[in-house]
């Protein structure tokens, strides 16, 4: 049975790609941190809309627990293979570097960056031995550009974009292929707060992107049609950067 990993995926971005992965045929396995009614509402709509799934408990963050969790459940469920990974899960915490404590910069790149080293190997090694996978990192157009305020979560971002690319050559002779989207302002729990109004009329398009926007640009960086894109960061901001 294909599977496709979606860490995060209880809220957000994170769960409008589950809907995804699950239109695509993918039994979903839907990782979060916390908030399990969440995670069970995004496998209740995927199990209405006629798919399947099982929600995976972790912190990306925890070493050992993404080792124990996760590589257990690869151990256990020989039958299925994760043939998809989406590294969504992130969090911002902002403020300026001259006031950053250490844990909001720790947290931040724990999540983002950290968490895509501790995931990422623990998934690989089945997609080497299957010849095949995708590997869709979710970062930001504040990794691209670099946000005031944001110093660490640009930098988590970042690390992510030079993760994509070097990793991406690793293993692209098999069969696997590694990309990343950029979202700008998407709304979601972790837009809620902003200035919407003021922000909007710096975007071309004049409004916030919806997660389903994004979920459609992995769905495609996801499937087999993006065999010859790799190491790729796709933009997906209403035309905010370029
Ligand atoms: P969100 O609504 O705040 O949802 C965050 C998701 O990540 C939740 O499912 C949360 O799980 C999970 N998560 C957080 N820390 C985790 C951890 N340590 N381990 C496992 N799961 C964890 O955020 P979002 O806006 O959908 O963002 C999703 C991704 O897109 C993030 O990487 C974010 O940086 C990126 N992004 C977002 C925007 C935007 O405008 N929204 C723009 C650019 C990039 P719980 O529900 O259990 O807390």
């Amino acid at each position: 049975m294909k599977c496709a990993l979606v860490t995060g995926g209880s809220r957000g971005i994170g769960r409008a790609i589950c809907y995804k992965m699950a239109d695509m045929g993918y039994y979903v396995l839907v990782n979060y941190k916390a908030n399990e009614q969440e995670a069970q509402k995004t496998l209740d709509q995927i199990r209405q809309n006629g798919g399947d799934g099982e929600l995976l408990k972790f912190d990306v963050a925890n070493k050992n627990e993404v080792n124990e969790l996760l590589t257990n459940w690869i151990e256990t469920n020989s039958e299925k293979y994760i043939e998809v990974l989406i590294n969504n899960a992130g969090i911002k915490d902002d403020v300026l570097l001259m006031w950053m404590k250490d844990e909001q910069w720790d947290n931040v790149l724990g999540t983002s960056l950290n968490g895509f080293f501790y995931v990422t190997r623990a998934v690989l090694n089945s997609m080497l031995m299957k010849k095949y996978g995708r590997i869709v990192n979710v970062v930001s157009l504040s990794g691209l550009k670099g946000l005031p305020g944001q110093v660490n979560y640009s930098a988590a971002k970042a690390g992510v974009i030079g993760a994509t690319k070097a990793l991406a050559q690793e293993v692209a002779r098999r069969g696997i292929t590694v990309n990343a989207v950029a979202p700008g302002f998407i709304t979601t729990d972790m837009t809620e707060g902003l200035n919407e109004k003021e922000l909007k009329s710096m975007i071309p398009v004049k409004r916030f992107g919806t997660p389903e926007e994004v979920a459609h640009a992995v769905g495609f960086l996801a499937s087999e049609n993006a065999s010859y894109i790799t190491g790729e960061v796709l933009s997906i901001n209403g035309g905010l950067y370029s």
